[in-house]
């Protein structure tokens, strides 16, 4: 079985932003920025923002992080996103989720100007994914579509399995995989028979939140397992896949963690750099 090291896979992809990083600086004199708003003091929200703050100054790109209190309005959030929109210095822009009840989460994302949508949540950005044109695309699903293709860099055909439908990860990697000529099957919680559609699958992605759904007996031979999952209990941190289970059967498997967390941060300085290209275009 291979283990997918995400933290590894993560550390070359980081290496190679460098290389372009140095790159645009020496072709534009000036580097990609991001800047990443944070509002509370939710300590997983904290960690997060620390990590993409620090990740993105190891690979040379320009880094803000704007602190609001949970009491901010909602007002004053757009009118600062209104102004980095305006800011040339600024190609990424990045509201760290979730946010405090009274401010509307899609209001914010859709001030973003897709062109600095990072995240790849801005409806335009989700339909031009969706019409395999250009677009941000969200960057869990992507650091997970990279280590598939590391695997195996030649999808058309295979049979794929989503696990879960949400907006930030089952949905856009269904798009992420289509495009790669995969005969994808969404499922969700409503799904009959979910061993059933896993057993078909040459690909299995979960993203649920539901600790060790995906067993060892629902997973043929040579089947690539990627493991979204984050979840906390009373073990320590596992993912949405039996992990001892299905490493038995599967083709190669993503661990929790190691797996696709290191890479989701790692996409997010990538998608940075595509901004910046894009804009310069
Ligand atoms: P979500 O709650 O938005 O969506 C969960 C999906 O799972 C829903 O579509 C639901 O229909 C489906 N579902 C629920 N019960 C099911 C069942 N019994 N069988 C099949 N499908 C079922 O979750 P999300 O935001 O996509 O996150 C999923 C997991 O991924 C969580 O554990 C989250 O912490 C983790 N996550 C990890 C990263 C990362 O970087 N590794 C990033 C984002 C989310």
């Amino acid at each position: 079985m291979i283990l997918i090291d995400g933290k590894k896979a993560a550390a070359e992809l980081r290496q190679e932003l460098k290389h372009e990083v140095t790159g645009l600086k020496a072709k534009y004199n000036k580097v990609p920025g991001l800047t990443v708003i944070l509002i509370g003091d939710l300590t997983p929200s904290q960690i997060y923002v620390r990590n993409k703050e620090k990740s993105a100054n190891e690979v040379g790109l320009k880094s803000e992080v704007i602190k609001y209190p949970d009491s901010v309005e909602e007002k004053t959030v757009l009118e600062k996103i209104e102004q980095l929109n305006a800011d040339e210095t600024v190609s990424g822009i990045l509201v760290q989720l979730p946010l405090p009840k009274h401010i509307d989460k899609q209001k914010v994302i859709e001030t973003i100007l897709p062109s600095k949508d990072v995240d790849g949540f801005h409806p335009m950005n989700v339909g031009n994914l969706s019409s395999g044109y250009e677009s941000s695309v969200p960057c869990t699903p992507l650091g997970c579509y990279l280590l598939i293709k590391k695997v195996e860099p030649n999808l058309s055909g295979k049979k794929a399995v989503i696990v879960g439908r949400s907006n930030l990860n089952g949905k856009p990697m269904t798009q992420l995989l289509l495009k790669e000529n995969c005969t994808v099957t969404i499922t969700h919680s409503k799904t009959k028979d979910l061993k059933a559609e896993c057993l078909e699958a040459d690909i299995i992605v979960a993203a649920v939140g539901i600790p060790e759904l995906v067993k060892g007996d629902w997973v043929k031979k040579d089947t690539i397992v990627i493991d979204v999952g984050i979840n906390k209990t009373e073990n320590g941190i596992v993912g949405d896949v039996a992990f001892d289970e299905v490493s038995k059967n599967a083709k190669a498997l993503t661990p929790v963690p190691g797996g696709v967390g290191p890479m989701t941060i790692a996409c997010l300085l990538k998608n940075t750099i595509e901004c910046f290209k894009r804009l310069h275009k």
